[in-house]
């Protein structure tokens, strides 16, 4: 996702859409825990999530 994409989905969808969309990207399918940005790896439960891009 781009910034300049990001700066999009604010404009139309609000800046309340834009943050639970990247709570729901951030968020661990297994336990709701944290996705690390470097390796997307859950710091909970060590998944790999695979369909995640930062
Ligand atoms: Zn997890």
């Amino acid at each position: 996702m781009s910034m300049i994409e990001n700066l999009r989905v604010i404009k139309n969808q609000g800046m309340n859409f834009f943050l639970k969309e990247q709570e729901k990207k951030y968020k661990c399918s297994e336990c709701d825990g944290i996705i690390c940005v470097h390796n997307s790896k859950c710091y909970s439960c060590n998944t790999q999530i695979k369909d995640i891009f930062f």
